[in-house]
């Protein structure tokens, strides 16, 4: 059976037949960077990391894109409060949200375009949309995109989510810069210059401006991966307006090849939840991945959490939850530990039935609980048999081969053992020191600034070490 995904827009599990036999063209859109990316956006970005991975089992070459938005309101907004440069700020955060990306072994994306790094590619393509009549110039310089232009040309407004388009957006704040706008469901593709925007702009025949959020997705997606192309993800609160914009404006230039449409297949992460409502920054609900690594877990733990239920469904975060994940983490490490001192350096190219199981499970629109399932029956197996006496090490060896397989696609990979880096070492030292003239306030700050860089002091019989969290 060929792999088959929901695609939003259809609304339908479908076969995914890429354009090209065995290439992909995927695009996710990337974090805002304007402070730390909590694990709910985290939850998306593991998703998109599964879906890439999962392909590149099943054979296909995978282009992977996740666009950084390093310009925007809220950006704008603190780097004007707290005076610092636009690539000051946002290289920060960046940084700091690519550090949580690989520690939860998400593999890096091919390209990772920023918006203001873009910028020809987005005044040229919002050019072709004033060129075919869609976008309007107003009196302040600002563009924007008319959605019933847009219709008039026989285009839909509404592919991934049937609209009303006349009710849309009501209720929907409208800045004081769009005052100009023809309809209140437009746009804006270009934001014009105003006096609160300091030194961030751009030139344009339009006039100095900034891009708005949703052309920078259409633009960079389809100047690295084609005007057409196989899959678009995102968290499914991105699906209006922001996704359902971009097909808007790629699809409205007109630059497709006749009967292609901008994006094959649509897929769309649920939300992590907290007591039933989404997490997220305007709520006060959310946990960075640097308060759980405070706490004492770490980026495999935090990503077995995040991928341990279906991508469709949403579910509630808990520490709880969190310590669970914990424990089923180490009863895989523990069997693996075992199984490599049984196999002792034998190799296995038996195929277990474990990764046929595996691959028929995801293959299901990626039903990763019923690979869980699957996985934890083999676990209690494994375990009974290594008890019993009866594993050999060949099939040790076997079994340790089918958990690579699989693993290559959820990306637990080997528990760490890797030395701590001298500076850190330096800092257990101090806290020895302090310890012993009964600093023991000084002590804990040193032990939670360990905590809060991914290290754990454990105490051995040979004296405090450090371990990876
Ligand atoms: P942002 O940095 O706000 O643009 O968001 C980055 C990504 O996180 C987007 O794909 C959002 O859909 C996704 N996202 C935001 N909140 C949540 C949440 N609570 N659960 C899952 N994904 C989320
Ligand atoms: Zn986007």
């Amino acid at each position: 059976m060929p792999l088959r995904i929901l695609n939003t827009l259809s609304r339908a599990v479908e076969d995914f037949t890429p354009r090209e036999p065995r290439r992909v063209g995927m695009y996710c859109c990337g974090p805002t960077v304007h402070n730390f990316a909590h694990i709910g956006n985290f939850r998306t970005f593991v998703f998109a990391d599964l879906v890439r991975r999962y392909l590149e089992l099943s054979g296909y070459t995978v282009r992977h894109v996740m666009n950084i938005t390093d310009v925007e309101d809220k950006i704008i907004r603190t780097i004007r409060e707290n005076g610092r440069s636009l690539a000051d700020f946002t290289g920060e955060y960046e940084k700091a949200f690519l550090e949580d990306f690989d520690a939860l072994h998400c593999l890096r994306p091919h390209d990772l375009p920023h918006a203001t790094e873009h910028m020809p590619g987005i005044v040229a393509l919002i050019g072709k949309l004033i060129d075919r009549g869609i976008a309007y110039r107003a009196p302040d310089g600002s563009v924007y995109f008319s959605i019933q232009r847009y219709q008039g040309c026989g285009c839909k407004y509404g592919q991934l989510l049937n609209l009303n388009f006349e009710e849309m957006r009501v209720g929907e704040r409208v800045s004081s810069d769009e005052y100009a706008k023809e309809a209140v469901a437009d746009f804006a593709l270009w934001k014009a210059r105003v006096p609160e925007d300091g030194d961030v702009f751009w030139p344009s025949p339009w006039g100095e401006g900034r891009p708005g959020w949703h052309i920078e997705c259409s633009a960079m997606s389809m100047e690295l991966l084609g005007t057409s192309f196989d899959l678009h993800l995102g968290g499914e609160d991105l699906v209006f307006p922001h996704h359902e914009d971009e097909i808007a404006q790629s699809e409205g230039a007109g630059v497709q090849v006749p009967g292609e449409r901008f994006v094959k297949y649509w897929m769309h992460g649920a939300h992590l939840l907290v007591e039933g409502k989404k997490m997220a920054k305007s709520l006060g609900n959310f946990f960075t991945l640097r308060d759980l690594f405070q706490k004492g877990f770490n980026g495999r733990e935090i990503r077995f959490l995040l991928i341990s239920s279906h991508y469709r469904e949403s579910f509630n975060f808990t520490l709880k939850g969190l310590a669970d994940a914990r424990a089923n983490v180490a009863r895989i490490d523990e069997m693996i530990a075992k199984l490599t001192e049984l196999a002792a350096g034998t190799s296995s190219t038996e195929v277990s039935p474990l990764v046929a199981e595996f691959i028929r499970v995801m293959d299901d629109n990626l039903n990763v609980s019923a690979a869980w399932g699957a996985i934890f029956d083999w676990v209690r197996e494994t375990n009974r048999a290594i008890a019993e006496g009866k594993l050999t090490p060949i099939a040790a060896a076997a079994a340790l081969a089918a958990w690579q397989k699989v693993d290559a696609v959820l990306g637990l990979g080997a528990p760490p053992t890797a030395e701590a880096p001298a500076e850190l070492l330096q800092l257990l030292e101090e806290r020895q020191i302090a310890r012993k003239a009964k600093d023991f306030k000084r002590g804990d700050v040193i032990r939670d600034q360990l905590k809060g860089l991914g290290w754990q002091i454990e105490d051995t019989p040979k004296g405090p070490k450090l371990k990876k969290m």
